[in-house]
């Protein structure tokens, strides 16, 4: 089946009761036992599981070609639970650009844990080969990475790692399964923040982990989501699985959006550079061809000038909302230095743009006029 069939088919279960067309939303915590003390539907306690969760990880699953997911109250529990996976002693590669609060999870929380961590290229095959300890237990990759949209050839990657017998994990969050699936491409576990793009609004909290094949890890990993408890509600769940069905056509046009407005700014004479993988002149272009359908709808702008200027060119925007986050209908632009604090490498003159679905023609004009 094609992706936009399995959002729409895997999102729904059928309603024995009313039949209802669309899936009802169980807000019980506790399921009523049978005349032989038995659990007729499985269900015993929501933290366990609950059919609006069941539902989202059977989709989740289906999207991205695994064998078994596992929903959270947010993709930083998602990633969480995966390092907690990991034993004191363990070492992870994560790449030198990420989304800022996976190397703060393991800065901040998991090197009093135990856990060791190398901050790589992850663009560079040999980089990788290099960090490789033999207590390497985990790889890290964000492809196309926060906020610099670099690529990783995450074939290559997890065939190097493999031989390693390191676990490859992806955080796909960017690229959805509509445009990237890294466990096609050999990886053990895909992550998403599915507050962005997979729910889409900008309205609900959530995470997943999805794994390849349902193994030691991902019993691991589901003993730590049930015993554990950062797991979305029912309405977080229905709400995520709703997003689902609409995913196909709004990353489709987003990207078709972002594509042309990264090729306007980059022409532009204000313009310092644009990193989006839809660009020829981009160094992860060739890749992203061969492992992702389209760009995607993420892009960053290098503004000509100091950050202050960027900061004035980002308050002339009229179409653009100045906020965090990504993946929602909206427009929303950031400027990731001020968010990221006084240690950040990124660059001061950097906007980091999610493009919404607004017309791509008053997107533009809007640029232009600021930029002018
Ligand atoms: C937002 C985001 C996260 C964190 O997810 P939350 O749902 O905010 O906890 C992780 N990775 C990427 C790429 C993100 O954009």
């Amino acid at each position: 089946m094609k992706p936009e069939t399995i959002a729409l088919r895997s999102t729904h279960f059928k309603d024995s009761n009313a039949a209802a067309v669309v899936s009802p939303l169980y807000f019980s915590t506790t399921f009523e036992r049978d005349q032989n003390y038995e659990l007729p539907h499985g269900y015993l306690y929501a933290r366990a599981g609950n059919p609006n969760r069941q539902q989202l990880e059977t989709a989740l699953t289906a999207l991205e070609g695994g064998a078994v997911a596992m929903a959270f109250a947010s993709g930083q529990a998602a990633t969480m639970t995966l390092f907690q996976c990991l034993k004191p002693g363990d070492h992870v590669i994560v790449p030198d650009d990420a989304y800022y609060g996976t190397p703060s999870l393991l800065q901040d929380f998991f090197v009093s844990w135990g856990l060791t961590f190398s901050k790589v290229d992850t663009t560079s095959l040999e980089v990788i080969e290099a960090a490789i300890r033999p207590e390497t237990k985990l790889i890290w990759l964000e492809t196309p990475s926060n906020p610099m949209l670099k690529v990783c050839d995450v074939a290559a990657i997890a065939a190097l790692t493999r031989e390693h017998n390191i676990v490859s994990a992806c955080d796909n969050t960017w690229a959805t399964p509509l445009l990237q699936r890294p466990l096609d491409l050999g990886c053990d576990v895909v992550m998403h923040s599915t507050t962005k793009y997979l729910s889409g609004h900008s309205d609900v909290l959530s995470g997943a982990l999805i794994f390849k094949e349902n193994n030691e890890l991902a019993a691991r990993a589901r003993q730590i989501q049930t015993l554990g408890g950062a797991v979305p509600s029912p309405f977080d769940c229905w709400m995520v699985a709703r997003g689902i069905k609409t995913l196909a056509v709004r990353v489709r046009q987003q990207s078709a959006n972002a594509q042309q407005l990264a090729e306007f700014l980059e022409k532009h004479g204000s313009v310092e550079c644009v990193h989006y993988p839809g660009l020829a002149s981009h160094p992860g272009y060739e890749i992203a061809q061969q492992q992702m359908a389209h760009a995607g709808g993420m892009l960053s702008v290098q503004i000509k000038g100091d950050g202050p200027n960027a900061l004035r060119f980002l308050n002339r925007l009229q179409l653009f909302t100045k906020a965090t986050s990504l993946g929602g209908v909206e427009s929303l632009i950031e400027h990731r230095a001020s968010v990221e604090g006084l240690d950040t490498l990124t660059p001061t003159n950097l906007l980091r743009i999610s493009v919404g679905l607004e017309h791509i023609d008053d997107l533009i004009d809007d640029m232009a006029q600021a930029l002018a």
